[in-house]
């Protein structure tokens, strides 16, 4: 039986585990992201019952960049279904970095999967909505619908990405050209690139994750979030591509379902039981935060959860 005080001494422990790794360096890419402090280290875990724990920086906001992309499927899963998504997207790890063009000409335009660049715009070409701000409005309300609480678009976040994101326009109209993007790819991208310019902080992504902890049921809220079912599949697409090309690593080494975001956040989940989150901006070469993965692996550590260990011997 896990106490309050088992959480306490994991959060200890995913501190201590972030303080002794150093390294990785702000994406710099996109403007903004170079800008934030790189000392900033926050740590959460929400229960599947609401109960929560922090540490360090949880209540700093950041960009949640590609984070985003998991709520974006959830909207879309909800919209057309587990099975429509599979055929449209895909549910395949790509193997390739996550704003890959090679993937897609791989693939004959298919992203393979939605936590990719491709696939994520993609699934933004499917969210509800004629117009770019109507498709914004309903995964902006996705996003809140997680956290519990107003999540709000960082306008100079917004400004620093549209102002240089090429590469995903130039991604959009490869997949419209593939028949891959189901609405103007301008739209698309827009659309896209403002999912990716919201602020969350550490806890934010510890009750999102532990809404899907809880078959689609915020516990904060109460409020059921999507349909029990569509948790299992969005768990799956984190498993197999939600910490880019090093997915097969976190896998192995960690064995939780989980999402990073170039902002230098970390959502995992413990099906059943918690959202773990961390925040840390500086990132390794595979985009995922140094400090971010190391805190969290020693807290499901601490608490013994790894989805792949026989529950019955632990
Ligand atoms: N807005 C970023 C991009 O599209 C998000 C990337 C990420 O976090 O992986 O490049």
């Amino acid at each position: 039986m896990m106490t309050r005080s088992d959480i306490k001494a994991a959060l200890a422990a995913g501190h201590a585990a972030a303080m002794a790794v150093d390294g990785g360096q702000n994406a710099d890419y996109i403007p903004f992201l170079a800008s934030v402090p790189s000392d900033l280290l926050g740590i959460a875990v929400v229960t599947a019952s609401g109960e929560t724990h922090t540490m360090g920086d949880a209540g700093y906001g950041f960009a949640i960049e590609s984070i985003s992309k998991v709520f974006t499927l959830a909207l879309v899963l909800e919209r057309i279904g587990a099975e429509a998504v599979r055929e449209k997207i895909g549910a395949d790890p790509t193997g390739l970095p996550f704003n890959s063009v090679m993937a897609l000409e791989l693939h004959n335009g298919k992203p393979l999967s939605p936590l990719v660049n491709a696939g994520a715009i993609a699934s933004a070409s499917l969210a509800p909505g004629d117009s770019a701000d109507a498709s914004w409005d309903a995964i902006l309300d996705m996003q809140s619908r997680f956290a519990g609480r107003p999540i709000q678009l960082s306008a100079t976040v917004n400004k620093s990405e549209q102002e240089t994101n090429f590469h995903n326009r130039a991604i959009a109209w490869l997949l419209y050209s593939a028949g891959s993007c189901f609405c103007d790819p301008v739209k698309a991208v827009d659309v896209y690139t403002r999912q990716c310019s919201t602020l969350v902080t550490a806890e934010d992504l510890a009750v999102m994750g532990a809404t899907l902890a809880a078959g689609g049921v915020n516990p904060r809220t109460g409020e059921q979030v999507i349909k029990p079912e569509h948790t299992a599949p969005i768990l799956a697409e984190m498993m197999m591509e939600g910490l880019y090309t090093a997915s097969g690593d976190w896998a192995y080494t960690v064995g939780l379902p989980a999402k990073s975001g170039v902002g230098g956040g970390i959502m995992a989940v413990v099906p059943g039981v918690m959202g773990i989150a961390a925040f840390s901006p500086p990132l390794d070469t595979a985009g995922n935060s140094v400090r971010g993965q190391a805190a969290v692996a020693a807290v499901a550590k601490s608490l013994g959860y790894n989805l792949f260990t026989n529950p019955l011997q632990a």
